[in-house]
């Protein structure tokens, strides 16, 4: 018997949905129910800061108006928002821990967005120098007043995910990725190690997001198998490009479904985001439902598509 196939939405309520958001939340959808998986939805509200829960319904209602639908998850069922699963990110850290892999670190985010800068060929891009302090030293920070957020240490490994649209992608964990928070220190817990508990705990094994998360796969495996999961299969989708290049995102305010939904039916809307994902040969009203059959990622571009002319 061939496995059930387990998919997955995880938006982040810090804003309407976008173009951008819902091609790869139709493309996730086609993939799965082309399989004959389900699909589960799962609120990432990990922030207290940017999570609005006007925005959680709002996204709900936002992709089942599209025709896309799930078989368990926020807000129905319980345990499928990450602001309630403090428990379970607890029980990897402590994990975590035990095997050494944790320390804390003392920088600003200033220095640590400087620190996780994309240095090619430099050793831990996102270690610093609070990995290594010890004696004085630590014990100065640990009388500061500034708490500690805490990280994981990358391990000198390189990984291969296979991805089921881009193909190969090799990434060096500690070289190219890098340390990496799992707490804040205000005591958030991180988008790393929440998403990779959550995809373990909840058998999701098909992972299909946009292509700017492809370089943290690598690194959410790693997690995952260390943790003494499987990972899953992984497939990112295409960003959506406005016309000058840059990428569609919630805070520039692009297209969002508030104004997507005044423009469109569901239909005119699938048939253009379908068009520009290389599934149907003209803009034309579709269901979701119709475009299941002859899904295929072959037909999907590789790479950014840019929207112009269709929207
Ligand atoms: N919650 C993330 C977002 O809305 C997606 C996380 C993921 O798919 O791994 O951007």
């Amino acid at each position: 018997m061939s496995k059930l196939i387990r998919g997955r939405f995880a938006p982040s309520p810090s804003g309407r949905l976008h173009l951008g958001n819902m091609a790869s939340s139709l493309l996730a959808w086609l993939d799965t129910r082309h399989l004959g998986g389900e699909i589960i939805f799962r609120l990432e509200d990990l922030d207290p800061e940017r999570s609005y829960m006007d925005y959680a319904r709002l996204m709900a209602e936002d992709l089942r108006w599209l025709g896309l639908d799930w078989d368990a998850g926020w807000p129905e069922d319980a345990g499928y928002s990450q602001g309630e699963r403090g428990e379970y990110y607890a029980a990897a850290f402590d994990e975590l821990s035990r095997r050494g892999l944790i320390y804390r670190c003392w920088c600003s985010r200033a220095e640590r967005l400087a620190a996780s800068a994309p240095h090619p060929g430099e050793e831990h891009p996102g270690s610093c120098a609070c990995r290594g302090l010890a004696g004085k030293a630590l014990a100065e920070r640990e009388r500061g007043a500034r708490p500690p957020a805490y990280k994981c240490m990358a391990p000198d490994e390189t990984l291969t995910i296979i991805d089921a649209h881009l193909g190969e992608f090799k990434q060096n964990l500690a070289r190219e990725g890098g340390d990496f928070i799992v707490r804040r220190s205000d005591g958030v817990w991180a988008y790393q190690l929440a998403v990779s508990v959550d995809d373990m705990l909840m058998g999701v094994n098909r992972v299909v997001r946009a292509a700017d998360l492809l370089s943290s796969a690598p690194r959410q495996s790693w997690l995952i198998e260390t943790l003494g999961g499987t990972a899953p299969e992984y497939a990112h989708a295409p960003l959506l490009t406005a016309p000058d290049g840059r990428k569609l995102s919630k805070r520039d305010g692009d297209l969002n479904m508030a104004e997507l939904r005044r423009l469109y039916t569901p239909q005119e809307l699938t048939g253009r985001l379908a068009f520009l994902c290389g599934l149907i040969e003209r803009p034309e009203p579709v269901e979701p439902a119709e475009l299941v059959g002859g899904f295929d990622w072959a037909k999907v571009p590789a790479g950014p598509i840019d929207i112009s002319g269709v929207f």
